[in-house]
């Protein structure tokens, strides 16, 4: 198991969920004040004030981030917030220079998780130096080329880490900018246990109304927590002018996210445990039921094989989908849920029939 410090052992005080705050990109030194004193106004200081200081845009032309200047603005948010500072670093000069000017957290965002040079590069330019990163999620759906980026900083010895998840490019699903996908950040929980996924509802929605539904999903599913994007006056915003909210509406979304507390190492209560073991009970049931159908799946692909009948027939299949999907609509169990579980289970039966005619057909050779 790697190790891995959970963002509250980062040394920035925190208890609960954290909060990034921010503007999409730092523009100006005026721009950057205003916010932080609107925070201040609002008593709505975030953990950790973001700004993009190297835009990774679509096409050339639109504002590509302020650079290496910007970074020099970083002392008026450390001068009337006193929190740690976190931004975008694309390749290895960016690295250098936040570096150079003590940013204190780096993130890696979506376009750059994808590429694995990028990410190398960034990781070698990382090498001996104690920082945290942030790695955003790829911008396709891939699990394993997000933990592969989280593996190549902590070979390197970063191993204050997390991951952001921030939805997956989808031209097709018009209700988000990018979809999220809340089985990935799930994974990876899984699959990496302690590393933390921060929700960035901003980057999913791409507007302001959606925000509040989207952050509170994500806390909803035990997210660790939220990067959401700042400006004092988003609508003039130099990027993501949509999505961005000020100090105030921040404060107002927080206040209306039910937080729930992640279990994390303290005991979970008596009823919490009855729970899981009834539930540990059931599945044990619903194993012993699929060994059992599993096992008449093979008496039927034995008699396909005697009668020459295919493994796959249609109106058979038809019916079963149709069936059994109406039966778990009735009993409160989602259509698409009905759909994946007998896909999954019928391409099992199949993949099993289809096994036992080869076996059969290396036997008469
Ligand atoms: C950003 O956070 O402003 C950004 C560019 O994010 P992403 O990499 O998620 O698109
Ligand atoms: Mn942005």
């Amino acid at each position: 198991m790697k190790d891995h410090l959970q963002t509250k052992d980062w040394g920035l005080g925190l208890k609960g969920h954290v909060i990034i705050a921010g503007p999409c990109s730092a523009e100006t030194p005026e721009q950057i004040e205003k916010v932080c004193l609107d925070m201040k106004k609002e008593n709505m200081i975030p953990d950790i004030f973001r700004a993009g200081i190297w835009k990774p845009r679509t096409r050339p032309g639109s504002f590509e981030g302020i650079g290496e200047e910007g970074l020099t603005w970083m002392e008026i948010v450390r001068n009337h917030l006193n929190i740690p500072i976190t931004t975008e670093v694309g390749n290895a000069a960016h690295v250098e220079l936040a570096l150079k000017h003590k940013v204190d957290v780096l993130w890696i965002g979506a376009r750059t998780t994808v590429n694995p040079f990028a990410v190398q590069e960034i990781a070698d330019a990382l090498r001996g130096v104690d920082i945290p990163v942030m790695v955003k999620n790829p911008m396709n759906p891939d699990l394993q080329l997000w933990i592969g980026a989280l593996e190549r900083l902590h070979d390197v010895g970063i191993h204050k880490l997390a991951a952001i998840h921030r939805g997956f490019s989808d031209s097709y699903d018009k209700r988000f900018r990018n979809k999220p996908n809340w089985s990935m950040p799930i994974h990876l929980k899984r699959e990496w246990k302690g590393m933390e996924v921060i929700n960035d509802p901003s980057h999913i929605v791409g507007n302001r109304e959606g925000l509040l539904e989207t952050a509170q999903r994500a806390i909803n599913f035990g997210l660790d927590g939220l990067m959401i994007e700042t400006h004092h006056d988003p609508d003039n915003a130099w990027s993501d002018a949509k999505q961005q909210v000020t100090p105030a509406q921040l404060k107002q979304l927080l206040s209306q996210i039910d937080f729930k507390d992640t279990l994390g190492s303290e005991n979970p209560s008596e009823r919490l445990n009855d729970l899981r073991a009834a539930v540990d009970h059931m599945d044990d049931q619903l194993l012993d039921l699929l060994q059992e159908r599993f096992s008449m799946i093979d008496q039927i692909g034995a008699y396909k094989r005697e009668h020459h009948l295919t493994v796959f027939q249609a109106d058979r299949w038809k019916f079963v989908m149709e069936s059994r999907t109406e039966k778990g609509v009735s009993k409160n169990l989602s259509e698409k849920f009905m759909k994946e579980l007998l896909y999954c289970i019928h391409e099992e039966s199949v993949k099993r029939q289809e096994k036992q005619l080869r076996e059969a057909a290396a036997i008469k050779k």
